[in-house]
């Protein structure tokens, strides 16, 4: 598209306020053509009415596979002024795979995961799992992620899948694997993450897969089944974390030895 994707650094160093003083939004990337962004009626309404904006106003355009842009507000549309370089993300892959919590409790999960970098978030159904969602409850999850990206400036935006049985997400795991079990004689997750495995996802990202389970705990059966396909189990400490805390505390451990 000929934009300069190395521009940031230059606006940042000219104007370091800039990241917080412009609104950002989320489009799809087939919003975007020909440096023009194509706003949809909802996003005219939230700049114009919501946000105030007023024709000739920038704001910060992202796609969430990774892209942003400084863009001008122009009637229906909005033209780019730069390809913005965004270096939010940790330099590993990480999948979480929670069983559903009981009530809202997984907005929680997927607003704080995706604030602290996750990339994919797998929820299951377990054994002891009481929530069974509405179809509607995916689209509600995937929007909280991507207000979550927005606000913690993200380049991308972490994928929701549908949820499935803890037994068939196993099967989509990979690379290093981790189970937390709230008891046993464990090691704890901070220690195993010092050995980080070799393996890498597409793009030559160490990628680390993580479960944590519901109120009621995995049952035996469970972590058997994880172990046979290659997770470890391992503690997050000697204190019983609530089924809406262990994916936090998690992520928290691995993007603290991850992030560099
Ligand atoms: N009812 C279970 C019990 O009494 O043993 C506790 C389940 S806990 C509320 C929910 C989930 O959080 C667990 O299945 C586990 O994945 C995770 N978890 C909580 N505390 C943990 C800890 N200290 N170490 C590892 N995982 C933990």
């Amino acid at each position: 598209m000929g934009l300069s994707v190395s521009i940031f650094d230059l606006i940042f160093l000219k104007f370091p306020n800039l990241m917080s003083q412009l609104q950002r939004i989320a489009i799809a990337p087939s919003q975007f053509q020909q440096e023009q962004i194509l706003l949809t009626k909802e996003q005219q309404h939230y700049l114009g009415r919501v946000l105030r904006l007023r024709e000739g106003d920038r704001f910060i355009a992202m796609d969430g596979k990774g892209k942003w842009w400084l863009a001008q507000l122009a009637g229906e549309q909005a033209q780019v002024l730069e390809a913005l370089l965004v270096e939010t993300e940790l330099p590993v892959s990480i999948t979480l795979m929670v069983a559903l919590p009981k009530g809202n409790g997984f907005d929680e999960v997927v607003r704080c995961c995706t604030e602290l970098g996750v990339t994919c978030i797998a929820p299951v159904l377990s054994d002891r799992t009481l929530l069974h969602p509405s179809p509607q409850k995916l689209e509600r999850w995937r929007r909280i992620a991507a207000e979550a990206a927005e606000q913690s400036e993200r380049s991308f935006v972490p994928t929701i899948l549908e949820p499935v049985a803890f037994n068939t997400g196993l099967s989509f795991a990979n690379s290093q694997q981790y189970i937390c079990v709230a008891r046993g004689e464990f090691p704890h997750l901070k220690d195993c993450l010092q050995h980080k495995g070799q393996r890498t996802n597409d793009i030559g990202q160490e990628t680390i897969v993580i479960a944590t389970g519901p109120e009621g705990g995995w049952t035996t059966q469970e972590i058997e089944n994880a172990i046979a396909f290659g997770f470890q189990p391992v503690s997050l400490g000697r204190r019983i974390l609530r089924a809406v805390t262990a994916p936090v505390v998690a992520l928290s451990l691995i993007t603290a030895a991850c992030e560099v």
